[in-house]
Parts: C-alpha cells; structure tokens; sequence
C-alpha cells in the first residue's frame, strides 16, 4: 500500500525495502538503501553522507525531501535530567517530546498528532483542537533528533506525547515498522508503549497486527456517568466496550495491558473508587496479568483540576493493593520544567 507521504516521496517514511525499489528505478544499485537508511536514522543530511557518491545523493535530493524536525526550545531539568523538546515542524506546527533518564536507559515519549481532537478534561494537548496528523517519518524523526542531541542511546519509546496514536493509525503503523527495521533505530517492540484513550475499533484491529508492544490505556474513571464526564470518547465506547476489547487483545498478544489512572482531588480518588477501580478491573482480568500506572494530576490552568496530597494517593495505592491489583504511582520528572505534553505548545500557540 502506498501511503500518502511515499507519494510525497517523505524519505523518512521510506522502509529499506521502498528505498531499493526507488534507487533501482533511477538506475542505481540496490545495495546502498541499507547505507542510506543508517544515515537517515543517525539525522543525517545527504550531503552529510559521505559513503554514497554525490550522484546519487543529488538524485535522492532532487527525487524525495528529507526535513528532520527543528529544536525550536529545550528544556533540560537540573533535578533529574529529563530534557523537553518543543520541535517546530516543516510547516512551523509545534510538537513536544521528552527524553526521560532511568537507570535502565533513555525513554522518550513522542507525539503522533499536532495537537488532539479527544477533548478529555485535563489534557492540555486537546485545547486548541487537532491540527494535523504526524507523517510516519515525522513520529519516528522525534526520536532521531532527541537521540542525536544527547549523543545517547534512546531505549525505549512512550507514545503518550499530544495526540491520539489511534486516531492516527496508519502513519502509527508505519512508524512501528521504521523503528523496528534491521539496520536503523532498531528498537526492540517489547520496549515501545502505545496509549489510547480508548479507540475500540482501533484495539481490535492493532490486536491482529501482532507487534509485541505494550498496550496502555488511559482509563481515569470507574463508571461511564464519571468516566464520559471528563473523557467524550467514552460516550462513543463505553468502559465494558473497552475492557472487552483490551481482554480480546491480551489473549491474542500475551501482552500484560497498563491502565493509567490520573488521580484528580475530588473526582476520582476516594476509597470507594479505589475499591470500584480494583473490581472493575478484576471483572474482566481476574488471574491474568496487568499493571495500573497512579499519574497524580497535573495541573492545566483551564481544567480546575488538582491532584490530592501524598497521603490520599498512598491510600489510593494501599486499597488497590490489598485487592490484589498492581499498581505504582509513577515517579514525576522534570517538575522544574514544563514536562508534561501538551503544556508547551498550547502556551506556544495562545501567545
Ligand atoms: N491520547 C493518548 C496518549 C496521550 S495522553 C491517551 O489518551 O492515552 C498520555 C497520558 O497522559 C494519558 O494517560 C493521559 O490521560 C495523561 N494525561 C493527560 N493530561 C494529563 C494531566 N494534565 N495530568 C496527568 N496526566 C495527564
């Protein structure tokens, strides 16, 4: 199939295999797709391509285009090291990505949409609405960038930057066969998360893809009267919809499912959710394996949401473990910069 930024020749969104097939057509050898598709994941520009003639670099020059995102601001934190990116597209769209530092390795998280039309409540990256969608090779150059600029092997990739990776499912796809491709970035599927706000269709169909990838879902709520209030997709499907659909995908892939919870004061975080939260999910994964991610909210100045105090999320954390359910409060970085997607460039964009 071809897709739309191949006909554009986007040489980015380009596998080995399309790279051979473009230099054969032109007349030159085959080999050198491997060399050039090395080059192109290191951030190179063809002129920087010293091993292929510069025959064959004007041809590719003339013949495809090949813009890598621009560092239009970064933020790097003194406390822990993360370091935000707000990257300016080729058409001056903004998007944000942030590498995180573990002892275990570099985790980026990238963006697969410029800006997001969900709509959930307290997301800064819905604000301003969906611009447009990522090119595969623009969702893949996120990580190209950041690698280059740390000068550091980037190990594992989050899609929880803006926007909905399923409501851009294509070039998503396109992107999880770039970044597992022999001989470029070569990241392992096991260390690559996708987040859904819950696209059902889209679950069923990723399912029968068979990447060995992490699943996430942004679940936030217990029952579809709380849930549809702070998240509009659970009107489209609801939450039995959805667990159904996660359920059907682990049995098909073996891959343990991640809920995310963001904790909001007073609107989802008591006990009694924290009970419903636990049944809820034991419902429909009793004796197999899945994992809750606690996110204590933060704050976006249009949401009017805040996160509780320490001890009404370790109480949180406490009842869903005494239920049997695994759950981690995940540990927040880069608090002296603005790291959580979205903020930057809707700051950005309403200057
Ligand atoms: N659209 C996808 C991925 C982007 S959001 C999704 O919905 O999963 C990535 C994660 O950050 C989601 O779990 C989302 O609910 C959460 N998130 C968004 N805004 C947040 C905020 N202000 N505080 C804490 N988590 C937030």
């Amino acid at each position: 199939m071809l897709y739309y930024c191949i006909m554009m020749k986007e040489i980015l969104c380009m596998m080995p295999s399309e790279l051979e097939e473009l230099l054969l057509a032109y007349g030159e050898k085959a080999y050198k797709a491997k060399q050039i598709f090395a080059w192109l994941h290191r951030g190179a520009a063809f002129d920087e391509m010293t091993d292929i003639s510069k025959k064959t670099r004007q041809l590719l020059a003339e013949n495809t285009t090949l813009v890598y995102p621009e560092i239009a601001e970064k933020q790097v934190s003194r406390l822990d090291g993360t370091v935000k990116y707000l990257f300016s597209m080729h058409d001056g769209q903004l998007i944000e990505s942030v590498v995180m530092r573990y002892k275990h390795g570099n985790s980026i998280c990238i963006s697969s949409q410029a800006g997001c039309r969900m709509g959930c409540k307290f997301c800064a990256s819905t604000l301003g609405g969906r611009a447009r969608d990522l090119s595969a090779g623009e969702i893949l150059s996120q990580i190209i960038v950041a690698q280059k600029d740390i000068g550091e092997r980037i190990d594992n990739v989050v899609m929880m930057g803006i926007g909905e990776p399923l409501d851009n499912y294509d070039n998503v796809i396109r992107f999880l066969d770039l970044v597992g491709a022999k001989g470029g970035l070569n990241i392992g599927y096991r260390h690559i998360s996708l987040s859904t706000c819950g696209l059902v269709d889209k679950i069923y169909r990723l399912a029968e893809e068979s990447y060995p990838i992490t699943l996430s879902i942004s679940l936030h709520a217990t029952n579809d009267t709380e849930r549809s209030e702070i998240m509009p997709i659970n009107k489209k499907w609801c939450i039995d919809e959805l667990l159904t659909a996660c359920r059907a995908y682990f049995d098909k892939t073996g891959r343990r499912i991640s809920f995310e919870y963001t904790l909001i004061h007073g609107k989802n975080d008591s006990p009694q959710q924290a009970k419903r939260l636990a049944a809820l999910l034991l419902k429909y994964f009793s004796g197999v394996p899945f994992h809750v991610n606690l996110i204590p909210v933060n704050t976006v100045a249009e949401s009017g949401f805040s996160a509780g105090d320490e001890q009404s999320i370790k109480r949180f954390i406490d009842i869903l473990e005494k239920s049997g359910v695994n759950a981690t409060k995940r540990r927040k970085l880069g608090s002296d910069i603005d790291a959580s997607c979205g903020q930057l460039r809707h700051k950005k964009n309403t200057d």
